[in-house]
């Protein structure tokens, strides 16, 4: 029986990064009371929610393995409130005895007494957005903290017993050179976190630098962000010394300590079920997708007359199903199994699949381990073109 994972958004941090392209803003203490208080009436009401928005499923009747409290950074709600909707998510859901718990952090949001509350409460994996450990790199994107800030929230969470610490490290900010690249993953692999994630700055218009870099402007230190061949070589440099150290690479981002995997994200690219709570979250019940309103006020108001958050439903055909099969499982290093797939699907209907496959395959963008298809290690910073192979193949 497959196990559900739960998400819970959180989307307000204490200032805005500029190279961040998540859906998070700054706001005012008062605003986290009525978000919680409104995000436990969604945990509570869940099954009616489901049953107005057409959404046909028991997903929240599955036990619970994995719980993820994500934003935005969740360690602002402070222990009080984040006890409050641990407490209607345990009325709403079965949490088996031992789950990962996983709370996002970031250096200087939170003191050792709400870390110590956190760990009581029952977290047991903490997700620290280090970013870098060059101060001037951090003041240069707005981070409020240092790296000093970094060091001394995992020497406090160790002091209080975590055994499970993920930081997250970003290739391509500005300022950055190779050599500060290299002394950022030092001191990350000197602090011997379990996990590390290994991010490369999106050069977008969701954030404001990414903005900044497409117009050619110098707001936020634009000028002083690295080309597409640092962040190459930021990447080849990460996962060279991130292997030597014995840091396991198990996805494109992601690296971990032997059995330190994120329990929770693999579910993503595993395609199994999760739920995910608060606004702008995502859910999944092997089939159908859907997500909740991500402006903060549309989710409130909709909760507050009692109507569901809920505003998209697709229903996936089986050629999406197939699609994202491809797609997200191919993100692990391991791979994915094509026998899982013809069993599921059938030989005739996977054929323009299969046949992708072995062209990818005889281009040396694809390569075969065992009996699973994986990326080949040159088509990692290329992934999102080779995926979009798998669409309608
Ligand atoms: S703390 Fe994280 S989520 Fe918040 S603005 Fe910065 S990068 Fe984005």
């Amino acid at each position: 029986m497959d196990h559900l994972g739960v998400y819970v958004q959180v989307p307000f941090c204490a200032s805005k990064c500029s190279f961040c392209n998540f859906s998070s803003r700054v706001a005012r203490r008062d605003v986290y009371d009525g978000y919680c208080r409104v995000l436990c009436e969604e945990i509570e009401c869940l099954p009616e929610l489901y049953q107005s928005a057409g959404v046909d499923s028991g997903l929240y009747r599955l036990p619970a393995d994995t719980l993820y409290f994500g934003g935005g950074t969740p360690s602002l709600l402070g222990a009080a409130r984040l006890g409050r909707v641990l407490d209607s998510l345990r009325r709403r859901i079965a949490f088996i005895s031992e789950i990962e718990f996983t709370l996002e952090m970031t250096p200087g949001s939170a003191g050792a007494e709400f870390l110590r509350q956190a760990r009581g409460s029952g977290v047991t994996r903490l997700s620290i957005g280090a970013q870098s450990f060059a101060d001037p790199e951090l003041r240069s994107v707005g981070r409020l903290h240092s790296s000093d800030d970094t060091r001394q929230l995992i020497a406090d969470a160790r002091a209080l017993g975590f055994r499970n610490i993920s930081l997250d490290l970003v290739a391509g900010l500005p300022h950055q050179t190779a050599a500060s690249w290299q002394a950022t993953l030092l001191s990350a692999i000197a602090l011997r976190p379990e996990h590390v994630s290994v991010y490369l700055f999106e050069i977008d218009e969701k954030s404001r630098l990414g903005g900044e870099v497409l117009r050619h402007g110098t707001r936020y230190h634009a000028q002083f962000v690295p080309d597409d061949d640092f962040m190459a070589e930021a990447y080849e440099t990460a996962r060279e010394r991130l292997q030597k150290e014995g840091y396991l690479q198990y996805e494109i981002s992601n690296f971990a300590l032997p059995g330190f995997e994120s329990e929770h994200n693999l579910k993503y690219w595993q395609l199994k079920p999760y739920i995910g709570l608060g606004a702008g979250a995502h859910s999944f019940d092997g089939q159908c997708r859907w997500e909740n309103e991500s402006a903060v006020e549309v989710y409130q108001s909709s909760l507050a007359c009692n109507a569901s958050p809920i505003c998209a439903v697709r229903q996936l055909s089986v050629s999406e199903q197939v699609e994202e099969f491809f797609f997200l499982g191919l993100r692990q290093r391991a791979g994915i199994k094509l026998a899982t797939a013809r069993r599921r699907w059938g030989r005739q209907l996977l054929g323009p699949w299969t046949q992708k496959v072995e062209s990818l395959e005889r281009d040396g963008w694809l390569e075969r381990i065992n009996q699973n298809v994986r990326l080949a290690d040159r088509a990692l910073l290329v992934s999102n073109e080779i995926f979009q192979q798998f669409i309608a193949a």
